[in-house]
């Protein structure tokens, strides 16, 4: 555990297992946290915090720089460990998964010596100060990038911060750790807690010494989160699933609007919670949009382009999302449930024809390399499919002119959307409407959520 400024053995004697998904071999143990070792780091975080709090944000920025400076120097170590624990090929470990959070870090690093911290409205002065300690809970699918895209913004505002990594990639996590203590932050500013969820972060979520609990996950355990800061009245930040619309217009380059979506959500093997994993397009583009598809989807060979998921568990639940999508009538035109590889937690990269609406696969999320194509009759018929799950985090809209497309953006209920193949900018609130969660992450915006007002009139 990193704890108040130094690595120290664990309370207890569990431990958790770290498993190469590519191989299914054990490749690390880690010390598996229990309610003392949270206690402690939660300790650690209150006593830093008056101090953290008043430093001058300037200050504060220069212990950022030197954090993003520390990620940049290990980019090839975190790399290789990401492809270890998580499965991701080292092209797209090295680029997305190692190079973006430095990217991020580097946001975070300028937006706390530029954010303005105050303000003036008629006769008051408005502070914006650090909400307090904050407990942060992790997914394993970027593994580094969930914990920059929190731990950093945090950082920035003046909080402290103890993290509960996912149990699957502890091993990126206590890099970072190890570059916070490069960064020389003050002791008890950033801690690290290993170990499961139910036990270590329910802990850090339930902790009294918590003001704010930021994760990242699943649905269902954000619900679980959401109701035990509600019964606390301590702040909140989710960032949960989602089921993304690519919604191709007449008049946009077909084949590109394909092949970009297909590679969307091939991208970490399906394991991203912003990818366009529902692609819509007219009925008088459909055939065409099935064959360029099934062709751009030929392309991911599984173990060369497209890695694993993470674990057995994952596997088996997106396999059973496949059998479901033929059992529902689907059409499978790539792929399909059995396994592509002897060993490894490898799935067919897949891509489901005349998927309707109210099929599973239309609603719920796989977290796979599955894609489902769904055809509409006219705007307002690809607007309410766009539109009709329980999720709205991400999105595209492709046409002919992006007048058109961001027209069409704007009647959707969804916090992202992407403009005819728009870059990810990593200084846009990225975040969910409806039941992708509560909250913004990055940027201005992120930064913003991990402050509270306080008015001052004279
Ligand atoms: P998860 O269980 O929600 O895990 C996310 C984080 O929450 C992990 O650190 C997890 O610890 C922790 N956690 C689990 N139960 C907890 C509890 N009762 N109290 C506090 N923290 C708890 O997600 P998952 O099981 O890894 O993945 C399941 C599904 O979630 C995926 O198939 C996908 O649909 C979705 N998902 C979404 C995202 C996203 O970016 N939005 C990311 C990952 C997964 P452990 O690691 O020990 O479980
Ligand atoms: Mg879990």
């Amino acid at each position: 555990m990193y704890i108040d400024g130094a690595w120290r053995p664990a309370a207890g004697t569990g431990a958790i297992a770290v498993v190469d998904p590519a191989d299914e071999r054990v490749i690390a143990q880690v010390p598996a946290g229990t309610a003392e070792d949270v206690d402690a780091a939660v300790r650690a975080a209150r006593a830093a915090l008056p101090g953290w709090a008043a430093t001058p944000p300037a200050e504060r920025a220069a212990h950022l720089t030197a954090l993003r400076d520390a990620l940049a120097a290990r980019q090839d170590e975190i790399a290789a460990t990401v492809t270890a624990e998580l499965g991701a090929p080292p092209p797209v470990a090295h680029a997305v998964h190692a190079g973006m959070p430095v990217v991020v870090a580097g946001s975070f690093a300028e937006l706390a010596a530029t954010y303005p911290f105050e303000e003036r409205t008629g006769n008051s002065t408005v502070l914006l100060e650090p909400v307090g300690v904050v407990g942060a809970i992790t997914p394993w699918n970027y593994p580094l990038h969930q914990v920059v895209a929190k731990v950093s913004p945090a950082l920035a505002a003046g909080c402290t911060v103890v993290l509960k990594p996912a149990e699957d990639t502890p091993l990126t996590a206590r890099l970072f750790a190890e570059a916070a203590h490069e960064a020389e932050l003050p002791a008890g500013v950033f801690n690290l807690v290993t170990g499961t969820g139910p036990v270590a972060g329910q802990t850090l979520a339930e902790h009294g010494g918590v003001d704010m609990v930021s994760f990242t996950g699943s649905t269902a355990v954000g619900r679980r989160i959401g109701a035990l800061a509600g019964a606390a009245v301590k702040r909140v930040a989710l960032e949960l699933g989602g089921k993304s619309a690519n919604v191709i217009l007449p008049g946009a380059d077909l084949a590109r609007a394909v092949g970009v979506g297909v590679a969307n959500v091939m991208a970490n093997s399906g394991q991203t919670c912003s990818a366009w994993t529902r692609m819509l397009v007219h009925r008088d583009s459909y055939d065409e949009a099935v064959a360029l598809a099934a062709e751009a989807v030929a392309k991911y060979v599984p173990g060369e382009r497209v890695g694993p998921l993470v674990n057995a568990g994952q596997r088996e639940r997106v396999r059973g999302y496949i059998e479901r999508g033929i059992a529902e009538g689907a059409r499978l035109v790539a792929g399909g449930p059995d396994a592509p590889l002897p060993a490894g937690y490898y799935v067919r990269p897949t891509v489901f024809a005349d998927v309707t609406p109210e099929m599973a696969i239309a609603q719920e999320e796989i977290f796979g390399p599955v894609v489902s194509i769904l055809r509409y009759e006219d705007e307002e018929d690809a607007l309410r499919i766009a539109n009709g799950t329980v999720y709205g985090l991400a999105g595209a809209v492709w046409a002919a002119d992006d007048e058109t497309a961001v027209a069409f953006a704007r009647r959707m209920d969804t916090g992202q959307v992407d403009i005819n193949g728009g870059r990810f900018n990593p200084l846009a609130p990225f975040g969910g409407y409806k039941q992708s969660g509560v909250g913004r992450e990055l940027g201005a915006h992120g930064l913003a959520e991990y402050l509270q007002t306080k008015s001052l009139q004279f």
